[in-house]
């Protein structure tokens, strides 16, 4: 349903975009992750035509994103980051007005009004003006106006990151209530809402492409499976439980750094209770029962004994964690992917900061033929 290959968007010498390629399937949600400033906007609006890329192909439902820009746009809703909302009109002449221009007549009108108006939670708000409704709720008459004709691709644009918590677990439902019956492509900051709604994700960082898969063989990318060790330190008043005396930090430590499979050991913070560790292993071996059976021929009496694998803000950081070292430092930086030094494309970026604003102001009113020809031009 949405395909893309190749893509590339430089602004200037700036490569916001490098070689991205994914395929959504037929009826999947996907998570679209990656930190600030890693190509997700940029990907979902040339999957949307709102910007052509400098490479590269996309097609939405088989249509070019390029040649076929009208097709592509009736197969899908689009919900941008900031909702083009006109303020003035009430949430219900707003739909009425988003249905017509998606040409849908007064009858079939009523009747998607009727699903969306439910779905998105707004029958107490349709005769209020929008811009007296709160930001939450503004993001809800967004997601109607991207549902509102029907289409079976939604491509939504980090939705949530400015809703509270209570409107960030509703969005989620209407989420999954939307995911049944179609393709949607999700940009998110929040890693538990991809857990929550997605059963596929993929990780862009610094304009590329860095994972792409099911939640679990992401979590599995980095081959390793934590464990948390906690040994009795101190009984305070009461008997001591185990064999011998308390055990000392250090031979808690010294046992279990010996341990077969055991990688890495670091302490954790306890209060005096407690010796406790997270111990690192290979991942497809399970080191528990070792650990039980060291503490016990030990005689030591075992608080805790937990196995994780890797959760996906694990995965998400170790495959990121480049973009945040780069906007800390200071000066031209070495670019860990292609071994070089990498220009400081700041100035560019505020030139072209500019033209991103226009494109911004032509993105609010969706078919705005100015937009078709500044993709010609720059092509
Ligand atoms: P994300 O959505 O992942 O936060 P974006 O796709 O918005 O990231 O931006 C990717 C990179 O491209 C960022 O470094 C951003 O500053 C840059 N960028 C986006 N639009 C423009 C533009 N019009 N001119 C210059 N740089 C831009």
């Amino acid at each position: 349903m949405i395909y893309a290959n190749g893509l590339t968007k430089r602004y200037g010498s700036f490569r916001a975009l490098d070689d991205v390629s994914f395929e959504v399937r037929k009826g999947e949600v996907v998570g679209f992750l990656g930190p600030n400033g890693a190509g997700k906007s940029t990907t979902m609006r040339i999957l949307t035509c709102f910007i052509s890329p400098t490479g590269g192909t996309a097609k939405v439902r088989g249509h070019d994103v390029f040649d076929n820009t009208l097709a592509v746009r009736a197969s899908l809703g689009y919900l941008p980051q900031r909702a083009p909302l006109y303020l003035e009109m009430t949430v219900y002449e707003y739909l009425e007005f988003a249905a017509k221009i998606r040409n849908l007549d007064k009858s079939k009108f009523r009747q998607r009004a009727r699903t969306v108006v439910e779905i998105c939670g707004l029958a107490q708000s349709l005769s209020k003006e929008i811009r007296h409704l709160s930001h939450g709720y503004r993001q809800r008459v967004g997601l109607a106006q991207a549902l509102v004709h029907d289409p079976p691709i939604l491509i939504l644009d980090e939705p949530t990151s400015d809703l509270d918590p209570n409107e960030r677990t509703e969005f989620l439902n209407y989420l999954k209530q939307i995911g049944r019956d179609r393709t949607v492509l999700l940009s998110t900051h929040n890693l538990k809402e991809v857990e929550a709604a997605c059963a596929r994700a993929i990780i862009v960082s610094r304009g590329r492409v860095v994972a792409d898969g099911a939640l679990d063989e992401i979590r599995a990318k980095s081959g390793r499976v934590r464990y948390i060790v906690a040994v009795q330190e101190s009984t305070g008043d009461s008997p001591y439980r185990g064999r011998g005396n308390l055990p000392r930090q250090s031979e808690v430590e010294h046992a279990l750094n010996n341990l077969a499979g055991v990688k890495k050991l670091s302490e954790l913070p306890t209060d005096e209770r407690a010796h406790a560790y997270e111990l690192s292993g290979e991942d497809g071996q399970d080191l528990r029962p070792e650990i039980f059976r060291l503490i016990a021929d030990k005689g030591w009496v075992l608080l805790e004994l937990r196995r994780d694998t890797q959760t996906l803000e694990d995965v998400f950081r170790q495959l990121t964690i480049g973009d945040e070292r780069r906007n800390r430092q200071l000066g031209p930086v070495k670019d860990e992917r292609r071994g070089g030094p990498v220009a400081d494309d700041d100035d560019e970026e505020e030139e072209e900061e500019e033209e991103d604003e226009d494109e911004e102001e032509s993105s609010d009113d969706s078919d705005d033929d100015g937009d078709e020809d500044d993709k010609k031009g720059k092509r």
